[in-house]
Formats: C-alpha cells, sequence, structure tokens
C-alpha cells in the first residue's frame, strides 16, 4: 500500500465504528468499505485509487468545504464519524503530510448551527445506574449547556421519564449494564447509544471535572453531593474530550437537578396533552409550544422548549417569572424596544460553539459582534424595570470591550471561506494595511508601465495583461512585432501576436502575487488570533446567551398573553384548582367558532370530578384545558381563563383515548392498563390527574368496574386532583356516595330531534350518550341507525328491571385513607350504620376469609347468633 493509505488504516485501526473522512488537498476522502458505505449512503460517486503496485482501492471523497453537511446526512442516518484532518501544512511538510482525528461526530456532537435545529438542543446524554440510583448527565455541545440530574431510584418508568424531559439525541451507557435495563425509549425513539467501556474512578472524576470546568475544587459544584452524578459527569466530559479531541473544549459548570425541581409531566401526558408536538403528524403546529412561541432568537426558542417539558414546583421563581410577564405587558414601550433589540441577535450560543471547535468563519464572528451591539441597550432597559427578575438580568456584562475588539477586526460582510482573505480590518494588523496598499497600488503602477513602454516603443496598441498561467505579459499585435525593443522575452504566441515578459514586470509580479499570498496567510492567522481571543469570553457569552434566551422567553409570554387577553394565576401552595371562564390555548385559536369558555373548582376537599356528555361534546377540550392552564401556569407564562388560583401540581398524569404501541407488541387495552397502572402507582396528593375513558377496551363490566375501581383509589388512596371523563353513567352514582366526588356534565340542547352540543360544562351528571345522533353526524345509513336505536331501547328497558349497579359495594381504602370520605348512604344495611365500635363488626373486619373453611365460618355466624340475641343487639 503506498504511505498515505498505510497512514489511513492506521488511524482507521485507532478508531473502530467510525467512518473515516481523511482530508487530501481540498477534499475529504474515504477509501474501501467506507468508501462503499459513503458512496451508497451520500450518493457521491464511488472511485478507484492507486493502492500501490498497481492495484486500486475504493474511493469516494467530499470537499473540504462542503463536509458538514454531508456529516449531518451521515449522522442523521446512525452513523459515527471520525474527521481526520492535516496537521501541519502540507507545503512544510517533509514526506508524508501529518494527520489526525481532530473530532468524531455523531448524533449527539454535532455543532454547526447549519445543520442543526435551531429551536432545540442537541443532547448527549450519559446515563448510569448504580445502587438503585440512576445519574444522567446531559450535554448540549453546540450550546456549552451541561446538566447533571440524579434520581433516587432505578424505576424504568421514571428513567424514562427523565428521558423524555431532555430527549437527548444519542445516549452513552454503561458496559456492564443488563439489557434489559437499556431503556425501552431509546428503542422505541430509535435513539442511537453506544456504550462508554469504563467509568473513572472517583478520584479521577475529581480531576477530570477539575480540568474540564476549570475549578481547584469541585466543592463548589453542586454535584459533588453525589457520588454517582460526578462518575457520570466525569464519563461524560472525557467522551467529549477523546472524541472532540478539543483541548479547547469551554462547557459550562454543571448545573444539578434533583428531580423534585420541577414538575414531572409523564411521558404520555407529554404526548397526550400535544406540548411540543402533535399526536397525529408530530408536527409542532397546534402544540402548546406552537401557541406561545413569539420567540426571536434561537436561544429563546430552545428554552421555551425547555420550559413546557418543566413546570416549576417552586411558588418563588414561578412568581419572578408572573412579575416579569406583568411588568413586560404593562410597559408596551419596553417591551417592543427589547424585542426590537432581539431581532438583531442571533445564536450566541451556537457561535461561540463554533468559535471553540474551530468551525466558526468570519462572518460567525461578525455576527457575533453584531448581536453583542445589542446589549448594553438591553441592560438599560431591563434596569429601568421593577421586577426583580429583569432587573437581575439587568446585571449580565455589557460585552462592550469583546464587542469593540469584534468590530476593530472583522470586516463588514466578510466572505465564507477563510483562507482567500477579505476578512481583517486594515487598522488591525500594520503588516496587514501595507501588504494592502502593495496590492493597491499594483494597477496604477501597472497602467503607468504600459504607457511608458507605448512610448518608449511607439506601439500604440501594446498592452499589459495578465493569465494564471503566465502571470503579467506585455501583448504586441503581429504588425508591430518590427518594434519590440531588445529586452523583451518572448513568452507566448497567439493568434494576433506575441506575448512578452520583462525583468521589470516580472520583479513587480513576484512582489504583488507575494503580496496576495501573504495577505491571505496572514488574514487568516490574523482570525485565529480573533476567534482565540473569543474564547476567552466563553463564561460572559454563555451568560449573556442565557439571560437573552429568558429574556426572549418572557417576552414571547408577555406578548401572547396580551394578545390573547390571558390573566396572570394566582400560585398557591394548597390543592386548589380554581378556573374561571377557561380556554384550551390551542383549539380556542384554531377554532373557526366561538369557543365556549368554561369554570372548573377543585380542591383537597373536592378532588375529584366525573364528567360525562355525548361524543363530540368538549369533554377532552375541557380535560385538557386545565392541565395546560396548570403547566402554563407553573412555566411563569398568564393564562386562558379570567381568574385562575393554581395549587402547584407535582406531577401531571393524563390517559387519553386508546394508541396501540403495536412496535412493543402491546395492545390498545394493554396500553390503556399500563398507562393507568403507571397513575396509580406514582400520583401523590399534589399530582393532577386526567382521564378520558378508560375500560373502554374491553368488556362493558370489566370495563365499568375497572374504571369504577380507578376513580376510587384515585379519590380515596392517593386523593390527586382529577378530572375522570366518561361514557359509564353509571359512574355518576360515586358522587351521592363520596362527599369529594363531583359530577359534571356538557350541556346539550335538543330541540325537535336535533341535538347541539354547547360546549358549556353544568354541574350535574348527563343521562344520555346521543352516540347515535353522532353516528346520524356521522352519515350512518338510515336502517342501521334505526337498528341501533331499536337495540338501544331494549337494553336500556332490560337494564331498569335488573338493576346491576356495582356502587352497591362501598369501596375500602388499602392503604392509609388520604382524604378518605365516605358519604353518609342512601339506602344501606342498617346493620352497617353507624356501626363503628360494634364488637362483632370488629370481629368480622379481622376475619381471615381466604383461611376459614366453610363449617369454620358457619360456626362463627353461629357464635355471633348467639352474642347478639344475648347483648340484644342488631334488633
Ligand atoms: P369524545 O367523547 O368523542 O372523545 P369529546 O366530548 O371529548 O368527544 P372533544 O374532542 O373535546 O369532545 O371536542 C370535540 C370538538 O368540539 C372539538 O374538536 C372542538 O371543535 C369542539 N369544542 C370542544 N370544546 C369546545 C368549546 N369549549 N367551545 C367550542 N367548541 C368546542
Amino acid at each position: 500500500m503506498t504511505p498515505m493509505l498505510l497512514q489511513y488504516f492506521r488511524v482507521k485501526e485507532e478508531n473502530p465504528g467510525c467512518l473515516l473522512f481523511f482530508r487530501v488537498g481540498d477534499f475529504f476522502e474515504t477509501y474501501g468499505e467506507d468508501a462503499e458505505t459513503s458512496s451508497r449512503e451520500l450518493e457521491i460517486t464511488l472511485t478507484a485509487k492507486d493502492s500501490g503496485e498497481g492495484n486500486k482501492i475504493a474511493m469516494a471523497g467530499v470537499p473540504f468545504f462542503a463536509l458538514d453537511q454531508y456529516l449531518h446526512t451521515l449522522v442523521n442516518k446512525g452513523y459515527r464519524v471520525a474527521v481526520c484532518d492535516q496537521v501541519e501544512d502540507p507545503k512544510k511538510a517533509k514526506g508524508l503530510v501529518k494527520r489526525e482525528v481532530v473530532r468524531i461526530v455523531s448524533s449527539g456532537t454535532v455543532t454547526d448551527p447549519g445543520v442543526l435545529d435551531g429551536s432545540k438542543n442537541n443532547y448527549l446524554m450519559c446515563l448510569f445506574y448504580r445502587m438503585q440510583k440512576a445519574s444522567f448527565a446531559v450535554c448540549d455541545i453546540s450550546t456549552g449547556e451541561f446538566n447533571v440530574s440524579q434520581i433516587e431510584t432505578a424505576d424504568l418508568n421514571i428513567v424514562r421519564e427523565e428521558l423524555e424531559r431532555w430527549r437527548p439525541s444519542e445516549v452513552l451507557l454503561d458496559i456492564s449494564l443488563n439489557e434489559s435495563l437499556i431503556p425501552d425509549y431509546l428503542l422505541s425513539e430509535k435513539i442511537p447509544y453506544s456504550f462508554v467501556p469504563a467509568f473513572p474512578s472517583l478520584p479521577e472524576s475529581h480531576e477530570i471535572i477539575k480540568k474540564c470546568f476549570k475549578l481547584d475544587t469541585i466543592d463548589c459544584l453542586e454535584i459533588s453531593s453525589s457520588q454517582e452524578s460526578l462518575l457520570c459527569c466525569a464519563s461524560l466530559v472525557s467522551y467529549l474530550v477523546d472524541t472532540q479531541k478539543s483541548t479547547l473544549l469551554t462547557l459550562r459548570r454543571p448545573k444539578f437537578f434533583i428531580k423534585s425541581d420541577y414538575a414531572v409531566i409523564d411521558s404520555t401526558s407529554k404526548k397526550n396533552l400535544e406540548l411540543i408536538e402533535t399526536i397525529v403528524g408530530r408536527e409542532r403546529k397546534g402544540t402548546l409550544l406552537w401557541a406561545l412561541d413569539e420567540t426571536l432568537t434561537s436561544m429563546g426558542a430552545r428554552l421555551l422548549r425547555n420550559w413546557i417539558l418543566s413546570p416549576l414546583i417552586d411558588i418563588k421563581p414561578i412568581q419572578e417569572r408572573l412579575d416579569a410577564v406583568g411588568e413586560l405587558i404593562s410597559s408596551w414601550n419596553t417591551l417592543s424596544l427589547l424585542r426590537d433589540y432581539l431581532k438583531n441577535i442571533q445564536d450566541i450560543e451556537r457561535l461561540l460553539s463554533k468559535a471553540v471547535f474551530a468551525s466558526a468563519n468570519a462572518r460567525d464572528l461578525y455576527a457575533l459582534g453584531r448581536s453583542l451591539k445589542m446589549v448594553p441597550d438591553i441592560k438599560v432597559l431591563l434596569s429601568k424595570c421593577k421586577s426583580q427578575l429583569l432587573q437581575r438580568m439587568s446585571l449580565m456584562n455589557g460585552m462592550e470591550e469583546l464587542t469593540a475588539y469584534l468590530e476593530s477586526s472583522i470586516l463588514e460582510n466578510p466572505p465564507a471561506t477563510l483562507r482567500d482573505g477579505g476578512m481583517i480590518c486594515d487598522s488591525f494588523s500594520a503588516e496587514l494595511a501595507e501588504l494592502r496598499s502593495i496590492r493597491h497600488n499594483a494597477k496604477s503602477f501597472i497602467a503607468e508601465l504600459e504607457e511608458r513602454e507605448r512610448e518608449r516603443t511607439s506601439i500604440k496598441s501594446l498592452k499589459i495583461g495578465f493569465n494564471q498561467v503566465f502571470g503579467y505579459y506585455i501583448e504586441v499585435t503581429k504588425n508591430n512585432l518590427k518594434n519590440v525593443p531588445e529586452n523583451y522575452i518572448r513568452k507566448q504566441t497567439i493568434s494576433t501576436g506575441e506575448r512578452y515578459i520583462t525583468e521589470e514586470l516580472k520583479n513587480y509580479e513576484s512582489k504583488v502575487l507575494g503580496a496576495e499570498e501573504r495577505i491571505k496567510a496572514l488574514e487568516f492567522e490574523l482570525f485565529n488570533l480573533v476567534r482565540l481571543e473569543v474564547l476567552k469570553y466563553s463564561e460572559m457569552l454563555r451568560e449573556v446567551a442565557a439571560n437573552i434566551a429568558v429574556a426572549d422567553v418572557l417576552l414571547s409570554f408577555a406578548i401572547v398573553s396580551s394578545t390573547y387577553g390571558y390573566s396572570r394565576p394566582e400560585i398557591i401552595e394548597d390543592t386548589v384548582i380554581e378556573i374561571k371562564d377557561g380556554s384550551h390555548p390551542v383549539v380556542e385559536r384554531i377554532l373557526s367558532s366561538v369557543f365556549v369558555k368554561n369554570d372548573l373548582f377543585l380542591d383537597g376537599d373536592n378532588s375529584l370530578s366525573i364528567i360525562t356528555g355525548p361524543n363530540m361534546s368538549g369533554k377532552s377540550t375541557y380535560l385538557r384545558q386545565t392541565a395546560l392552564i396548570a403547566i402554563m401556569a407553573q412555566i411563569g407564562c398568564f393564562v386562558p381563563a379570567s381568574f385562575a388560583k393554581i395549587g402547584i401540581v407535582d406531577r401531571f398524569f393524563t390517559r387519553v383515548g386508546a394508541t396501540d404501541d403495536l412496535h412493543l407488541g402491546q395492545s390498545t387495552f394493554m396500553v390503556e392498563m399500563l398507562e393507568t397502572s403507571n397513575i396509580l402507582n406514582n400520583a401523590t396528593g399534589r399530582s393532577l390527574v386526567i382521564l378520558d375513558e378508560i375500560g373502554r377496551g374491553t368488556s362493558t363490566y370489566d370495563g365499568m368496574s375497572i374504571a369504577q375501581a380507578v376513580a376510587e383509589s384515585l379519590y380515596a388512596d392517593i386523593g390527586a386532583r382529577a378530572l375522570f371523563a366518561t361514557h359509564f353513567h353509571e359512574l355518576t352514582s360515586l358522587a351521592d356516595r363520596y362527599e369529594g366526588i363531583s359530577n359534571r356534565r356538557v350541556a346539550v340542547r335538543e330541540t325537535s330531534g336535533e341535538v347541539v352540543f354547547l360546549h358549556r360544562i353544568l354541574k350535574g351528571a348527563s343521562d344520555k350518550s346521543y352516540g347515535i345522533y353522532v353516528a346520524k353526524l356521522a352519515g350512518f345509513p338510515e336502517n342501521v341507525l334505526q337498528r341501533a336505536q331499536d337495540i338501544l331501547d331494549h337494553l336500556e328497558a332490560s337494564a331498569c328491571e335488573n338493576d346491576t349497579s356495582l356502587e352497591q359495594q362501598s369501596y375500602v381504602s388499602e392503604k392509609e385513607p388520604v382524604k378518605y370520605r365516605k358519604k353518609e348512604p342512601k339506602q344501606q344495611l342498617t346493620f352497617f350504620a353507624g356501626s363503628d365500635s360494634n364488637p362483632v363488626i370488629d370481629e368480622i373486619r379481622k376475619l381471615n376469609i381466604m383461611e376459614m373453611t366453610p363449617l369454620q365460618a358457619l360456626n362463627k355466624i353461629y357464635s355471633w347468633q348467639i352474642s347478639i340475641n344475648k347483648f340484644g343487639g342488631g334488633k
């Protein structure tokens, strides 16, 4: 093999599992199998290269400037790519040019803003289970954001929730992980994962973290409180250092999240509530994110998305956000000025990362400078605000120094390439200014020389030209050849005459062309200097970017709230949810007719409401709007209601409709049961549970029994605030028996056979389903409708005859009842009424019936009969 191919395969061996892209001149090339894969996946030509001794090897290549685009395609298809660049100037190299892998790119380590979605973070996550704890280190190297979180359980459902929250693009796992512990989420969402061969030891972790985050001690980091988090964090850092090969890796110091910093929105709820993508089509339009997003910067867009997925549970920061939104709404002038400034701000976080990874060009630094120019004005406006959060944000660095530096170094509208010059200001370097003046004077020198030579030779048509092959030349037409002086040296014959050079012209040429080359090289050097200077401001830039993102989201909340007439929610610790004139922030916006607003009241004493009403009448909308209003309130946004009092919700759960998870081998009913089971196992007295139909996927009695048992347990065992929409009208009788369960129904107007859904939620239970009416709306044939009506009449008549109500048996809470309040039964067996202290009842309670034989039971009853007769109880 040729020495270069030997070098290629040596590097390839050092980077297993990667496609290797190898810089050769202006191309990145791949060989052998990698060439075949790249050609197939990138649809680029597969050619062959001489591999030595007359043999050929498959080759495919891409131009160096287009590398990022191609990397993006490969990474999206799940490949990892090692980029091997020349690390010395090929002109100066003695023998084979030195090459090294400068970075390894995979889905979690893409940094080019051109290929990343500006409105989303691109997280790489390291997941680590130990000692019943799961730790997550999560980093977006395109913005420098670094987070570590930990949960005190290795329960895969909770691990899944955390994965759902961060939505990583790539995950690193512990190699010793048992296969059954690989989260389903990674498989179902097709998230690429790989294994970390060995986690560092604790002392090593300390050193890695100190070095990366430039710390003398790690005690100042909150993660130092958890060994597992430290190991996880250090593993991710070393992976990044290994794969990105950048000694300049500047990541933000890790933020540590304990799970309880945020309300949990379980994965099903995120989907069902359509927070960031719709259920059908997974689109953005029609989601809460869509309804709230008026952000102007990519940093703001990413933050808004993160806020929506992580509502706060601490009242203070929520109030701070609400204060800020309120102030911005009332000071429209400040709001519009701030937004005008934000419009000029580009993605500072990602521009900085490009600078870190040396992929920034002069346009990026120019854009950075222009963006930073807005910061002082933003600071002034914020400092005039009263709310604490805005005030605090005004303390960010004004970045005047870096702005001035960039303005003095980078030319306006520079080119995208780095090697062709035209990027650096004259005033930035005296040498550059001098070289440019030589280049500039070239034109007048040539014009002068041309004039001089015309006079000297009396050849009027003599002219001086330039081409890439011969450089400068003097051109003389055929008729004038006799007048050519002796010192002209002939270079080329053309159809119209001859071209010559002179000693003077050659000397001048080397000076000018030398200047041109030197300018390009010098500008490249100077640009790198500027880039490195920018890195000194990394910490400040990240802080500024973070503040701008927050300002952008708060402004977005203010715009949306004022445009749609939202009001400020009252946030309290209590377990109340009280909403007046509430609407669904998305449905209201896309509905062509008027949205009917509705009220709601739930609290610790009225924690569960059963909602009945026809199909299509607005039950789901009402349920979802309640959860959305609470989420909006807890992220600090005003809400679509004339009044809202929200007692902090710690977990949001929804069980809505039927969605098959066939790829996971689960039937509709199984999915329904799994989701419900998750709710029953994880909801707390501070949770909000939305149940839209359960028990539909099985026989009526099965379904109804399950639905009732779930409602009773939610109410009695858990005490969560819950809205339960159902078509099982039998469930409405629960309200008669439990004080804290109420009925609500959707109003319907029926006039001469026509049914109008009013979408108004009223107190009380609904007594009809109108299913057949909806079938009529859907265009069922008349005979089928008639037949359905007959069957319904028949069924209703027989149901009246044999009342099968399940509610005859009361539910007894297994757990310590949270708020178990049974209503005094209307019709009850008098024997049990008010009989808490009856010794017979006490004894019945204690019996282990399952272990008794029929004879023992009979004897027991006999003994009671004797004692009742003896003591005269239960007449
Ligand atoms: P099903 O029982 O079949 O699931 P549903 O009772 O849950 O039906 P929704 O899906 O909530 O009904 O609403 C059906 C349609 O009614 C919505 O798509 C919307 O167009 C309209 N709608 C719902 N609520 C309102 C409202 N408050 N004001 C106006 N229109 C509404």
